[in-house]
């Protein structure tokens, strides 16, 4: 049948059903015997899983997806594909799963027939533009088979011929969504004669009105073209010829759709539109394109700034042609579209024609074109193999992006990897800011979900929620990461102003002083000394470390005193919930009832350590920069500590301590083995314990073993620098 001109409708009457038979011959033509047969018993599987099943148009439903199958193999498409296609509404429509599927046909079918399941699972609702862009994203990225998006296409494509069936409310919708969504992908995928069907049954379902009317103007003008087209191809021919280059000239028709939507774009009448005439003349090889080009420019002159080079830079689809326009007789332009045969291939089939490539039973000149075709496609993309072609279109395709819904149904994209905290922070700063937890498809999930295409998020929020400091671990957008960083630069400002305010009232205590016994004037007059402008900012220099406490409370005192006061001032008390400014040391990790000191970092606030960790030695050469600390009572955190169990050399060992660890209901945050030799394992574990009674029970629990030798706090040798992170 010609194809086009039933596109056209051209040739009168319905297309005829193709059947089973229809199938298998199409499929014998280019497919192994045992693919045949295989194909069949699909086929027959299918019959009896949608037995009783009928289509709105009364067939039994096996029908549709065997003429979708082969919608396929006109695609010449490999086996796996084909059978999938057979099979696509078995998981959705029949009580068959997919683990049976991978079972009698392969998990290759199994995970397309899944895809597609799946990519019915979402609906298009939003009519706007740039909705329709980021759904078909969202359909691409969804898929990791591209072979699931050709058999959702067939699968649409044959529910578009059978739309008469359906009410015309829903008809009009399905060819609405097959406009916007799928005839778009179908040309992505360079998939050109699917889409030109798409558009034009999407078209005639949608606008049946304005199609019957351009349709019988189209045919009207027909007529004439045909002539004027056949003298300047005949003239064509003979030019080529005499040049010795050997091509097939042929005429191009407008399609229907392209003409409504070229009318609509430039307001234009049917009359300009259909003048414009296209030819298009197939060599065989890319240097005879550049020559049949000036043959076609000796003929008829160009016209300036029309002429285009996908040859040299393809498409991201991977067409490839010379485009140029003409002054034709009378100065009608005449579009013309020069390609090599293997070129023509892919502008007709596009993607498609990497499974062609994987058939198998092509002839040798065949399966050599394809081969070229491909690995030029892949040479032009960089080096690699045609997997890795396919992989980089891939990566065009489905942009490094998830798209996922609001409760509303609108759709948000983010960068892959986000997760709920990212979502937050894309619907909202705010919301951001004050979540605490959220729904993924409808279920409670944690706040580092990572998300996946086509999933529903509701972000529960709670009044007076902030965010935590360990969100900027795992959130991958720029928009949460410095939304977070910038809330806790202000936490962390507010928290040092406090933190420097106690930090002086202990230094002040001192001298039997406090802040609230400075004179307004006197802290005025320090301000002005240090250049700053208000309390506020001291208070933070101090929390900071940047000025030292007890440096400014002697300036803050009525009277400088004569002598430097005996002994420490009274300690700080630490709770460990200030979490920015006061950090506990990795080198002695202490714990609540360790005795411990302080180490005053500029411009990181201050550093608890164990009184009697090897670091502490510092103390002695700057005094200055350590002071005294304190447990607060009552502490409710865990503190992570440090154990190091020598045991015997043994398998599982390291198993078995962790686990008698986890009987003290003790959390492992990380082990390690130090040193190893035949007989003594080291290991060293980090542990979250509530205090010192805590570790004291879970260390008796370890050296109860058999295999432990012993156990010990460490205390690392880590130089003092190091061990202040
Ligand atoms: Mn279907």
């Amino acid at each position: 049948m010609d194809y086009a001109s039933s596109l056209l409708g051209l040739l009168p009457g319905a297309r005829r059903t193709p059947g089973l038979r229809d199938l298998l011959a199409n499929v014998a033509t280019y497919l192994p015997p045992d693919q045949v047969e295989r194909i069949r018993e699909a086929a027959e599987f299918g019959a009896t899983a949608h037995k009783g099943q009928k289509r709105l148009s009364g067939e039994p439903y096996i029908a549709h997806p065997v003429a979708a199958a082969d919608i396929l193999a006109d695609l010449r498409l490999d086996a796996d594909t084909i059978v999938a296609a057979i099979l696509h509404d078995v998981i959705e429509d029949t009580p068959i799963a997919k683990g049976e599927l991978a079972e009698r046909f392969g998990p290759a079918v199994a995970e397309i027939v899944d895809g597609v399941t799946k990519l019915d699972q979402i609906k298009f609702k939003n009519r706007e533009e740039a909705q329709a862009e980021s759904f078909r994203k969202m359909l691409l990225a969804m898929v990791r088979d591209l072979r699931v998006i050709l058999v959702k296409l067939a699968d649409r494509t044959h529910n578009m011929r059978t739309i008469d069936a359906m009410a015309p409310v829903r008809r009009r919708a399905i060819a609405r969504e097959t406009l916007e969504i799928y005839a778009p992908i179908a040309e992505r995928l360079g998939l050109y004669k699917l889409k030109l069907e798409l558009e034009d049954l999407g078209f005639q379902a949608a606008h049946p009105q304005r199609y019957r009317v351009l349709e019988r103007a189209l045919r009207r003008a027909r007529g004439n073209q045909k002539e004027f087209l056949g003298k300047i191809a005949a003239q064509l021919r003979t030019a080529f010829g005499k040049a010795g280059i050997e091509a097939t000239v042929e005429t191009r028709e407008k399609h229907l759709y392209s003409i409504y939507r070229k009318m609509q774009r430039k307001r234009s009448t049917l009359a300009d539109i259909i003048d414009v005439y296209g030819l298009r003349i197939i060599v065989g090889s890319v240097d005879t394109t550049y020559r049949a080009l000036g043959v076609v420019h000796s003929v008829h002159k160009p016209m300036p700034g029309r002429f285009k080079d996908y040859i040299a830079i393809p498409r991201v689809n991977g067409y490839q042609s010379l485009h140029t326009t003409l002054f034709g007789p009378n100065g009608v332009p005449i579009e013309v579209q020069i390609r090599t045969t293997d070129m023509h291939v892919v502008a007709e089939s596009g993607i498609a024609a990497h499974w062609k490539y994987k058939a198998g039973d092509m002839s040798v000149a065949e399966r050599e074109r394809t081969r070229q075709w491909l690995s030029n496609l892949v040479e032009l993309q960089g080096e690699g193999s045609s997997e890795e072609f396919l992989e980089s279109v891939k990566v065009d395709l489905f942009p490094d992006k998830v798209y996922v819904f609001t409760p509303k149904g609108e759709i948000l994209r983010l960068p892959r990897g986000a997760t709920v905290v990212d979502y937050a922070y894309a619907v909202h700063t705010g919301v951001g800011n004050r979540c605490v937890a959220a729904k993924v498809d409808r279920r409670l999930a944690p706040l580092r979900t990572v998300l996946r295409n086509g999933q529903t998020v509701e972000i529960i929020t709670a009044k007076g929620a902030m965010p935590n400091p360990a969100w900027v671990n795992f959130v991958v957008s720029a928009k949460a990461r410095s939304a977070i960083r910038q809330y806790l630069r202000g936490l962390r400002r507010s928290e040092a102003i406090e933190l420097g305010s106690r930090l002086l009232n202990q230094a002040l205590a001192e001298f039997k002083s406090s802040l609230e016994e400075v004179s307004p004037a006197t802290m005025q007059a320090a301000l002005g000394e240090h250049g700053m402008k208000d309390r506020d900012e001291l208070y933070e220099k101090v929390g900071l470390g940047e000025q030292l406490a007890p440096l400014i409370a002697r300036r803050l005192l009525p009277s400088m005193p004569e002598e430097t006061p005996s002994g420490m001032p009274p300690p700080l008390a630490v709770a460990g919930t200030e979490g920015l400014l006061v950090t506990y040391a990795r080198c002695c990790f202490p714990i609540p009832n360790d005795p411990i000191i302080a180490y005053l970092s500029a411009g990181r606030g201050i550093v608890v350590h164990r009184e009697d960790c090897v670091n502490v030695e510092d103390y002695r050469k700057h005094p200055e920069k350590w002071l005294p600390v304190v447990w607060e009572a009552n502490i409710e955190r865990q503190f992570v500590s440090q154990i190091r169990v020598d045991v015997v050399n043994k398998l599982g060992v390291l198993a078995a301590v962790a686990a008698s660890i986890s009987t003290t209901e003790t959390n492992i945050d990380h082990v390690s083995i130090e040193e190893r030799d035949s007989e003594l394992t080291v290991l060293m574990f980090e542990v979250r314990v509530r205090d010192r009674k805590h570790l004291a029970g879970l260390m008796r629990t370890v050296r109860r073993m058999p295999d432990v030798l012993r156990v010990n706090r460490t205390i690392a040798a880590h130089s003092p620098g190091k061990a202040r992170s």
